[in-house]
């Protein structure tokens, strides 16, 4: 197989995986789905979670400067002509002259047959590009006028600038400080794709680091970009699998001062994965103007009033939970058997630990596993009760999403030394462990 075959082979398999055990489905998906679209099941939803939990922990509650916001999803018209959203946020659409499909011009490369574009579908020419508005437009309240229309926020970031006035008269806060927000975002993507790498409907988690234009920003640019390439670690990205891409100055917004890209190998191609950007002064700048409302600093040693300037470490949510699958997605060897295993971190797989009673027609068995299993999840939360057929399947499904540990409840359990059997999902190995001692055996583990 070669390596896209391979690569493609691994995408299948990681979709394939997310429908059968409940992380990823399609939107929509007994009326034919919509495009654009997926939605997270039970064990998607816990792992989603664990990725913004960790976010929010490392970017807000661990930290003193930074403050957390959860904003209305619609906003005022005015937010996105004041950022310049409604004339400018557009990508290049070219429509296939034969078969009439759509696509974004900027990904489709030039043939080295004839020097023009071809449709991807059917080879066909490409015809002229337009500037496609990816604003989702809405309208607001029973009477549909100009003043009526609303858009679907295309990114979190607006959400924090137009309460940057509200933060400073409830916290009084010393710059430099952060506003921090996670939520969904809306983009009406020409061709959404590659599963829920590119999509219509997704989740950010965005931080507006504001600071004092007389001081050094690229001091809070490195820290950022350090703390960045920090939590990729943490989620359980591998570090070679991680770059940073420096936008030049053609490519970049005209606002921007600098911008890294990190990208991450995914199965199909290195794309992006987060955005850092030096964004100056703009974005607060706009909505005083377009506002008419004071949004600037007041310095009270030295009197001196400044529009702060803004450095946005910007991620993904769902493309964080691909890269984390597709990283974690591993196919080995163990026992003489094949086995497929998601070797999560355990601080984002979604089931921590699950407990089996070795057979399922024996009632002390059952009881002392139930009793083992709700301590546990008075605990862990997240742990799983499993009495389904033989325990090496039971073993083969837990491994499949991703649960570190497995606890057998067995006769020797209960008639002889009150110890369960741990097993470990990376190496299998397994251990005998005190139920007493089981807590601080499987937290010093899953941190
Ligand atoms: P791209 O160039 O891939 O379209 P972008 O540069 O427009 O992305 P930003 O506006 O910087 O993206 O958005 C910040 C982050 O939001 C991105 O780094 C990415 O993780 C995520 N993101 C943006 N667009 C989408 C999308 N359509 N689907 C899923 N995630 C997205």
């Amino acid at each position: 197989m070669s390596k896209k075959e391979k690569n493609n082979k691994l995408m299948e398999d990681i979709i394939s995986l997310c429908k059968r055990r409940g992380f990823i489905y399609q939107g929509s998906e007994i009326y034919g789905g919509l495009a654009g679209t997926w939605d997270y099941g039970p064990l998607g939803v816990a792992f989603k979670n664990n990725i913004k939990n960790l976010w929010w922990k490392k970017f807000v509650t661990d930290r003193e400067d930074v403050y957390g916001v959860d904003a209305a999803i619609l906003m005022n018209q005015n937010v996105w002509k004041a950022t310049g959203h409604v004339g400018n946020f557009s990508d290049p659409l070219a429509e296939c002259t034969k078969c009439k499909k759509r696509f974004r011009e900027d990904q489709i490369e030039i043939s080295n047959k004839d020097g023009f574009k071809h449709c991807p579908s059917c080879d066909g020419l490409l015809g002229p590009t337009k500037q496609f508005n990816m604003l989702f437009k809405t309208s607001v309240g029973a009477i549909e006028s100009e003043e009526s229309i609303s858009y679907l926020r295309p990114e979190t970031a607006q959400g924090m600038f137009v309460n940057y006035k509200n933060i400073i008269d409830s916290f009084h806060p010393k710059l430099p400080f952060g506003m921090a927000q996670i939520g969904k975002a809306f983009r009406n993507e020409i061709a959404p794709k590659d599963f829920i790498f590119r999509t219509r409907e997704f989740e950010q988690m965005e931080i507006e680091y504001l600071i004092d234009p007389r001081k050094d920003w690229q001091v809070t640019f490195e820290h950022f970009r350090k703390e960045m390439i920090d939590f990729t670690k943490e989620v359980g990205l591998k570090s070679e699998h991680v770059s940073e891409h420096e936008i030049g100055d053609a490519d970049r917004a005209f606002y921007s001062k600098r911008t890294i890209d990190f990208e991450f190998e995914f199965p199909f191609g290195t794309s992006e994965l987060y955005g850092l950007a030096y964004r100056t002064d703009y974005d607060l700048g706009r909505h005083e103007k377009s506002s008419g409302i004071e949004l600037k600093y007041l310095d009270e040693e030295t009197k001196e009033k400044f529009t702060p300037h803004c450095i946005e470490p910007s991620f993904g949510v769902d493309r964080t939970v691909l890269a984390v699958l597709s990283d974690a997605y591993t196919e080995d060897e163990l026992g003489g058997e094949k086995r497929i295993y998601l070797k999560f971190v355990p601080a984002v797989a979604p089931v921590k630990v699950a407990v089996f009673p070795l057979l399922k027609n024996k009632p002390q068995l059952i009881e002392k596993a139930q009793e083992v299993y709700k301590n546990l999840k008075k605990e862990f939360g997240n742990v799983m009760f499993d009495d389904n057929g033989n325990i090496g399947k039971r073993y083969r499904r837990q491994d499949e999403i991703g649960t570190p540990f497995c606890i057998t409840i067995d006769f020797d359990t209960v008639e002889k030394d009150n110890s369960v059997t741990v097993r470990d999902r990376d190496t299998g190995k397994q251990e005998r462990v005190e139920i007493a001692k089981l807590s601080e055996f499987l937290k010093k583990k899953l941190v």
